[in-house]
């Protein structure tokens, strides 16, 4: 049976719950569903853990949204916001105008960033990043006086946003079909998940080196003058936690600059330490010209992302100005400067940290103990990730690779059971359940995590027995 859910709408008269179920119109939810069960509301966090109304404490094993990067109590994120917005509670950076929060994070996203870039543009989510990113890419195309080519290639089961054209972009049904969407130009080549995709006894380095080859007949068919970018998360965060096969972006790459194909990175997820480099990029190899960021960029205390761009894109939009008309793009709150100071000092916190050496440890504690802990349980067909981003996912069938019926719901169902264990989980597609903790994390509450969901994931197994259905 499936245990009650911790708040209900019934709690009482007015109560919250109640109040939202009347009045909240949530993402990603299904309404319906929602009216029944009501909201699970959380109050307070500390640490890696967050409470809701009724006093119960659970680890999040997402960090909300893959996000909250330094937990959910720092104090010196809030005392950066308090200081910010007191001297300038805002100021915008259209026309030349600028402030000091501004500034200092673009030279610092530069100093660090994986391979030399020139500058550094603000938005507030990752959308809007990948949107800018885009625009970039069009606009520069335009001021190089080659305005056929502005097709954008992404990938099945990528996430990168859900705008008109991020979620064009991204390669998911769910982002699609009731949007009438994708816009046109925006093509996707397969999902390099090897577990699923490789044929009988392909190795990693042929599964990569045939989705290399079906990238360049794509290019190849499309036009190569038609084709401008490929966009690409270093590992697929929310299609699944999909680390790509060995040799994967160096075959890649070589397609893309034979076709003079920019690369651009989304590092919304696997930016800021979160595959045990400071960058996804430098974890997987990746050389891009333009990369995107947001989330851990402010450990998400306040919405502000990142798009950087090299030094090529740079020099063709400032051509842009002369030829085609400014630059006619930018957000009211590009950079605005609360949540780009509270995004300086979460970078000199990581600095102070070193946290992709800190996410280094303790994700390869995660890595192993999740593999120790569940890898041959009966329900679960595979353990992948790096660092502090990994993905669990349950099969009905082991030998075959199969996922149950998604119409079982099997992996919202664990979610609604983990709860009951102090644990919020995320599920993704093919019923696979993410983990991406706060990077502030340590080793024994990655023990306790692992543990909490080990008995979820029993409970699970023992209703499935109980129920007859495996
Ligand atoms: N890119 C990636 C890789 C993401 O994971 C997300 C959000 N999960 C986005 C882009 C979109 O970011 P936002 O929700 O801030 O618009």
């Amino acid at each position: 049976m499936t245990p009650p859910p911790p708040a209900s709408p019934a709690a009482g008269a007015n109560s919250a719950a109640e109040r939202d179920v009347a009045h909240v119109l949530h993402p990603y939810t299904d309404h319906k569903a929602h009216r029944a069960k009501g909201p699970l509301i959380i109050t307070g966090g500390k640490g890696v853990r967050v409470t809701d109304q009724n006093g119960r404490e659970y680890i999040e094993t997402v960090a909300g949204l893959w996000c909250a990067a330094l937990g959910f109590n720092n104090e010196r994120l809030v005392q950066a916001a308090a200081d910010q917005m007191r001297k300038l509670p805002f100021y915008h950076a259209f026309t030349g105008r600028s402030h000091l929060p501004l500034i200092e994070l673009a030279e610092m996203l530069v100093e660090r960033a994986p391979v030399p870039m020139s500058k550094a543009f603000f938005a507030n989510s990752g959308s809007e990043a990948n949107d800018t990113a885009l625009k970039m890419v069009w606009y520069m195309n335009n001021a190089l006086g080659r305005p056929q080519k502005k097709k954008v290639i992404s990938r099945i089961g990528g996430y990168h946003g859900v705008t008109i054209a991020s979620a064009s972009l991204t390669g998911l049904p769910v982002n699609h079909k009731l949007f009438d969407l994708p816009i046109a130009g925006i093509l996707h080549t397969s999902r390099p998940h090897h577990y699923h995709h490789a044929l009988p006894g392909e190795s990693e380095e042929d599964f990569a080196t045939r989705l290399a080859s079906e990238l360049e007949a794509m290019i190849v068919a499309e036009g190569p003058d038609t084709v401008a970018a490929f966009f690409a998360e270093p590992i697929m965060g929310a299609g699944g936690v999909i680390v790509p096969p060995a040799t994967y972006f160096e075959k890649i790459q070589a397609v893309l600059r034979k076709y003079d194909v920019l690369l651009v990175a989304d590092e919304v997820i696997c930016g800021f330490g979160r595959t045990g480099n400071y960058w996804g990029s430098q974890t997987m190899g990746m050389q891009p010209d333009i990369l995107t960021c947001a989330k851990a960029l402010s450990s998400s205390y306040l919405p502000i992302s990142a798009v950087l761009v090299n030094e090529r894109v740079y020099e063709a939009m400032s051509e842009g100005a002369s030829q085609i008309g400014t630059w006619g793009h930018g957000y009211t709150y590009s950079g605005h400067p609360v949540a780009a100071a509270v995004a300086v000092e979460t970078l000199k916190i990581y600095d102070e940290m070193d946290i992709a050496a800190h996410a280094a440890e303790v994700g390869a504690v995660m890595q192993k103990r999740l593999r120790e802990r569940v890898a041959s349980h009966p329900l679960v067909g595979e353990v992948r990730g790096v660092g502090l981003i990994g993905a669990v996912e349950l099969v009905e069938d082991k030998a075959e690779h199969r996922n149950f019926d998604p119409a079982r719901k099997i992996a919202p169902r664990l979610v609604g059971i983990a709860e009951n264990h102090g644990l919020i989980l995320r599920a993704l597609p093919n019923d696979s359940i993410a983990f991406s903790p706060p990077q502030i994390i340590t080793a024994a509450e990655v023990e306790e995590m692992v543990e909490r969901f080990g008995h979820a994931l029993d409970d699970l197994s023992a209703q499935l027995k109980r129920e007859g259905l495996t």
